[in-house]
């Protein structure tokens, strides 16, 4: 049934190409004036005022020229001297299969404490229905915490003492109360996946902590064991997320899939409120390899029923990109800095070359996850292999993460035309990076300068949602090169300029969507997708830029969130679902009061 509706959708919508206005001549549906825009556009980098028809912007100048192109039926917004920013674009992130769980996750994003963190724990304890579980699967790190440590089993058993808990940081580990180590089963003497353990303490006993050493299976094992929402609470669950990433100004992610996130099951609910409510940002798929082993079978498998390029809705908002960012888990390294960095096997890069093979030939854009630079080497030898017999001609490949690429990487990455795509993920893991590989490693990792000197198309974003979603905090770490705990990682030449950071943040990571030739800019024939500030992301202190949100986001033309004076232009209000959501009771990221 679920083929059926992608098929009959991919012929419907694959031809919904908007119509283009090439000049501003026209009338406008949509305008904003009195704002400061940077528009990233080189002609004309500085404007007060656009305008917006079919999706697109048709005008950018001065308040004057584009009032001129509003009629009576135009809704025109002052700005009231706001900043007004191309709408920021994820350049990895996992929010499909994030929305699936989105209202019934306790979030720590921001949370100051480890205390304040296990009252949340508590209160939505007291929510949760009898056979359901708490749960915080990230978006925090114990390095954020005035504490500087992670919560055990018994904090955990005393703040939800009589439902199962499940909290885990990043890929590195999660703590497990003790009703959730009985419902799991999990024992002394159960047995785990290779590159897993379960941590006991002095007498053998469990501690409640499943660790990734460093590979994440127990925990992709574990989540996906946890109750998952009926189909109507993941289609809520999903609007509620991505309403979410449009109130911090986010109008775009590359969707990097996930363990345990299966094509196209687990792809019903984005797709159905893409049709039939819209969503509040794009999403841009990627395909990730499910199975150790079957890779090659699950892409054929996949490229029988689906196209890279193919639309899933009229907006052209929601779209198959390609395949990642899984291509092979025998060369996928594992980014757990508290444990040993994995090796790839000689064997494995025979493997991949097949897999790579078929990507070309296909014409399938890829992107693969690569923490560390021995195994991005390890990788570039099969893409140059491969390219020397199948050239990829301009097809876009990119390595995901990269946190200690080398030079010499970043020099054979753009000469077969890829890209690196960067997350803020040292926000989080920083701290740990340094205790392995020390602070002068952490200076360069990832090189932000070296990427931005040498040209090499890449772009910012976060690998969300177990790190935060807040694309601000992004942008507060490539401008300042602080973690969560307030360690300085990295000097003045490896920090990026509030614009240089702004510029990677959209139409850099445009690119990994094949999309910045059309979005990522606010110059006409662009799509009409952009944020109005709280505050500006230019003058506020630095410290300051991690709290800004959106008052007014614009995708395709539409308001999808609006706040303040705006609110009666946004959409309406929706009552979250399950009736004991954790959305609502807490803000997404923590507030500073
Ligand atoms: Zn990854
Ligand atoms: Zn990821």
């Amino acid at each position: 049934m679920r083929r059926l509706y992608l098929l009959a959708c991919a012929a419907a919508c694959s031809s919904s190409a908007r119509p283009v206005t090439p000049t501003g001549a026209g009338r406008a549906e949509l305008v904003v004036y009195n704002a400061r825009i940077p528009t990233l556009d080189d002609a004309k980098p500085e404007v007060s005022a656009l305008a917006v028809a079919h999706g697109q912007i048709i005008a950018t100048g001065d308040d004057a020229a584009i009032r001129a192109l509003a009629s009576p039926g135009t809704v025109a917004i002052d700005a009231h001297g706001r900043r007004v920013i191309p709408g920021l674009i994820d350049d990895h992130a996992h929010y499909i299969r994030g929305g699936l769980t989105w209202n019934i996750e306790v979030r720590w994003d921001g949370v100051p404490s480890l205390a304040d963190g296990l009252r949340l724990v508590h209160e939505q304890a007291k929510r949760t229905p009898p056979g359901q579980w708490v749960r915080v699967v990230g978006g925090w790190t114990p390095w954020q915490f005035t504490e500087r440590r992670l919560p055990t089993r018994a904090d955990l058993d005393a703040a939800s003492p009589d439902r199962p808990a499940y909290v885990q940081y990043f890929y590195s580990v999660a703590i497990v109360n003790t009703l959730g180590l009985r419902e799991l089963g999990l024992t002394k003497e159960t047995q785990t996946p290779p590159g897993t353990r379960l941590e006991r303490d002095a007498s053998g006993e469990l501690t409640g902590a499943l660790i990734a050493d460093p590979h994440p299976g127990l925990m992709y094992q574990t989540v996906a064991r946890l109750p998952s929402l009926a189909p109507d609470d993941q289609q809520n669950s999903t609007i509620q997320l991505f309403r979410t990433l449009a109130r911090y100004g986010l109008t775009g992610e590359v969707d990097a899939g996930g363990g345990g996130h299966e094509f196209p099951k687990d792809y019903a609910a984005i797709e159905a409120v893409a049709a039939r409510h819209g969503l509040a940002a794009r999403a841009a798929i990627n395909l990730f390899a499910q199975h150790p082993g079957t890779e090659l079978d699950d892409f054929r498998s996949w490229m029988q029923i689906a196209h890279a390029g193919q639309k899933f809705d009229d907006e052209d908002v929601l779209e198959l990109h390609g395949a990642g960012e899984y291509l092979l888990w025998a060369t996928t390294d594992f980014e757990n800095f508290r444990s040993a960095r994995p090796e790839i096997k000689p064997e494995a890069k025979a493997a991949l070359r097949p897999v790579v093979q078929e990507m070309v030939r296909q014409r399938w854009p890829f992107a693969m996850h690569a923490t560390y630079d021995e195994t991005i080497a390890n990788v570039l030898d099969v893409l140059e292999d491969v390219n020397r017999e199948t050239p990829f001609a301009g097809l876009r490949f990119s390595f995901e993460h990269c946190e200690t690429i080398s030079e010499q990487s970043i020099r054979r990455i753009k000469a077969l035309g890829g890209g690196v795509s960067i997350q803020s993920k040292m926000v989080v893991l920083g701290d740990d990076f340094v205790a392995r590989y020390g602070a002068e490693t952490a200076k360069r990792s990832p090189p932000l300068r070296k990427l931005l000197e040498l040209g090499v198309p890449f772009g910012l974003g976060t690998d969300a949602t177990r790190s935060s979603f807040n694309p601000f905090v992004t942008l507060h770490w490539a401008v300042t090169g602080k973690t969560a705990s307030g360690r300085v990682l990295y000097g003045a030449d490896n920090r990026l300029s509030r614009l240089e950071a702004l510029r990677a943040h959209t139409v850099g990571s445009a690119w990994f969507a094949g999309e910045d030739d059309h979005r990522g800019r606010l110059q006409v024939g662009q799509r009409a997708d952009f944020a109005m500030l709280t505050a500006d992301y230019f003058s506020v202190p630095e410290h300051d830029i991690s709290a800004i949100e959106s008052v007014l986001t614009v995708v395709q033309g539409h308001v999808v969130h609006a706040a303040a004076d705006y609110s009666a232009l946004g959409p309406a209000p929706l009552a979250p679902s399950p009736s004991w959501s954790a959305v609502g009771h807490q803000d997404p990221y923590w507030q500073r009061r």
